[in-house]
C-alpha cells in the first residue's frame, strides 16, 4: 500500500509517504500558515505522490465523530485561521481517496501500539509535553473518543506549596498544561526550558506535576504502559524523577507487576519522534481498509 501521512501541528505540517508496515519513504515539513496558503501546498505534495489513502493526526480540538455534521473539522482552536476548518473534507475532495482522521496524540498512541514498544498492549496512554500538553488514549484495543476526545492535558492539579507561579492556561490557569508545558516553564523560570537543563529545581517541580497527572491517569484508566513524548521530555533526567514521585504518590495502593517495575511502565516514546507520523500512516491504512 502506498499511504500518505500528515501530522498537522500549530507550527508545522509534517507530510510523509510510507506503507502499512510503518516504513517511511520520504518526509517533509511545511510551515503552518493560514489554510489558504498551507492547504494547496499539502494537496499538491500528496497529489504528486499518488497515494491510495491519507491519514491525518491533527491538532485540536477536532471533530472525529463520523456521524457528526462537522466530522473532519478542526473546531474551536485558538489558532483562529484554522477554527471551524473542514480539513478532511478539503483533502477528500481534492485527492479523491479515503482519509483517516484523529487527534495528533491519538495518532501517536496508535503509532506506538501498532509499530512501537506498546505493540500487543490493549490499554496505553501517550502524553506529549511540548508547547501544550495532550494525551492519546488507547483503551480496550480502541482509540478513545467518547463525547469529543480526551483533553487530558487540562486536568486540574494541586499546586505545590513552594510554587508561586500563577499558571498559564487561559481556561484553568493551573491545569497540567498551565503548570508544566514548555511555555509555563519558560514563564515561571524566565528562561527557555531547553536552557534550564542544569537547574535541579526546575525538573523536580516539573516531575512533581507530571507525576500528579500520571497518578490520575493510572487510577482512572488502568493503562498497561504510559509513554511520554514532546519537546520537554527531551530532558531525560525527568524520567527517574517522575517515576519516583509516582511511586510516592501512589503509596503502594496498586500492586501489579507494572507498578513494581516503573522503569518499563513510564517510558519515553520509542519511534524516534516518528510515532505521530507512523500513527497517521496507520490511520490511512484503516481508512483504506474501512476498519474502525
Ligand atoms: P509542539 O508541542 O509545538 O508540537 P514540541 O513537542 O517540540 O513541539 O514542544 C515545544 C516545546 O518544548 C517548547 O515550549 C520548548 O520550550 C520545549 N522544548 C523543546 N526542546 C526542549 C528541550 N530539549 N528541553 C526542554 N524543553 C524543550
Ligand atoms: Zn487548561
Amino acid at each position: 500500500m502506498r499511504l500518505g501521512a500528515l501530522e498537522a501541528g500549530g507550527t508545522k505540517m509534517v507530510c510523509a509517504i510510507g506503507d502499512e508496515s510503518g516504513k517511511i519513504y520520504e518526509q517533509v515539513s511545511i510551515p503552518t500558515e493560514t489554510p489558504e496558503i498551507t492547504m494547496p501546498k499539502l494537496i499538491s505534495y500528496f497529489e504528486e505522490r499518488k497515494i491510495e489513502a491519507l491519514g491525518i493526526g491533527c491538532f485540536g480540538p477536532i471533530d472525529p465523530d463520523k456521524k457528526s455534521e462537522t466530522y473532519g473539522y478542526i473546531t474551536s482552536t485558538p489558532k483562529l485561521a484554522w477554527a471551524d476548518y473542514n480539513i478532511v473534507g478539503t483533502m477528500e475532495k481534492s485527492l479523491m481517496i479515503p482519509v483517516g482522521f484523529d487527534t495528533d496524540v491519538n495518532g501517536s498512541v496508535l503509532g506506538e501500539v501498532t509499530f512501537g514498544q506498546a505493540k500487543g498492549k490493549k490499554c496505553v496512554v501517550y502524553v506529549t509535553i511540548g508547547t501544550g500538553v495532550g494525551a492519546g488514549i488507547y483503551i480496550e484495543g480502541k482509540l478513545l473518543h467518547g463525547m469529543l476526545h480526551p483533553e487530558a492535558g487540562h486536568i486540574l492539579l494541586s499546586k505545590r506549596e513552594d510554587d508561586t507561579y500563577e499558571g498559564k492556561c487561559p481556561y484553568h490557569k493551573t491545569c497540567l498544561e498551565g503548570l508544566a508545558a514548555g511555555p509555563a516553564i519558560q514563564e515561571r523560570w524566565g528562561k527557555r526550558a531547553a536552557d534550564l537543563k542544569d537547574d535541579e529545581r526546575v525538573w523536580d517541580l516539573e516531575a512533581y506535576y507530571i507525576a500528579q497527572a500520571l497518578v490520575d491517569y493510572i487510577l482512572i484508566l488502568s493503562p498497561q504502559m504510559i509513554i511520554l513524548g514532546g519537546g520537554v521530555m527531551h530532558q531525560e533526567q525527568l524520567f527517574p524523577k517522575i517515576r519516583s514521585y509516582v511511586k510516592k504518590m501512589m503509596n503502594g495502593y496498586i500492586k501489579t507487576k507494572e507498578m513494581a517495575d516503573l522503569d518499563h511502565y513510564i517510558v519515553p516514546a520509542s519511534l524516534h519522534d516518528d510515532q505521530g507520523i507512523m500513527g497517521a500512516l496507520e490511520l490511512g491504512r484503516r481508512a483504506l481498509m474501512k476498519e474502525e
